[in-house]
Formats: C-alpha cells, structure tokens, sequence
C-alpha cells in the first residue's frame, strides 16, 4: 500500500502506486513523495516537519527586507513620493506572488 505524503507538513492522501498524476501538496504546495504505508509508521522518532504556519511566516520574513530596500533606494533617488510609490508597487508585487501560496495551506 502506497500513500502521496508531503514531506514538508505532513499532509498524505491514499494511493494505489507511486505514480502521481497531481504531484502537489493540497495543503501548501510542495512536491509529494511516493511512500510505503510502513514508513509513515509513528516509530520513527521525533518529528522535522514544520508546522503549517511556517511557510506564510518564512515567506513574510523573505519578502519584507525587499519590499523595504526597495522603499529606500527610490526615496535616496527621489524623495518621499517616489520612496512611497515604490513600497506600493513593491507590497503589491510581493503579495501578488505570494496570495496563491498562502491560500493553499
Ligand atoms: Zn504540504
């Protein structure tokens, strides 16, 4: 017996071979492993995998320093409006690229 498990939070659904049509985590996103039921066994120590909320919180910790030198470099070279303008359009990009991510948990 087969599952498709997340190796990053932990979420696995049932499966009748390693092949995957839909490789990815429903939850967050990742790329599932193929594993034997017997290795999802709880006998195997303590746990690594990180709790859901770490990947909106690491993704928020990546993107705010450049959203912020982005805010700086555009007020050093052209003032207050332009240094608002570009943390705008920064914020709206990162969060663009972020939304989907953060839906799937
Ligand atoms: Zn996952």
């Amino acid at each position: 017996m087969q599952r498709h498990a997340c190796g990053f939070c932990g979420w696995s659904r049932p499966a009748t071979s390693a092949t995957m049509l839909d490789p990815r985590c429903e939850r967050c996103g990742c790329v599932l492993d193929a594993v034997e039921v017997a290795e999802l066994t709880p006998d195997r120590g303590p746990s690594l995998r990180a709790p859901a909320w770490a990947l909106p919180v690491l993704l928020v910790l990546l993107t705010t320093p450049l959203v912020l030198a982005a805010a700086k470099v555009a007020y050093a070279r052209g003032g207050t409006a332009a240094g608002a303008a570009a943390f705008v359009i920064a914020a709206l990009a990162a969060f663009v690229a972020l939304a989907p991510s953060a839906q799937r948990r």
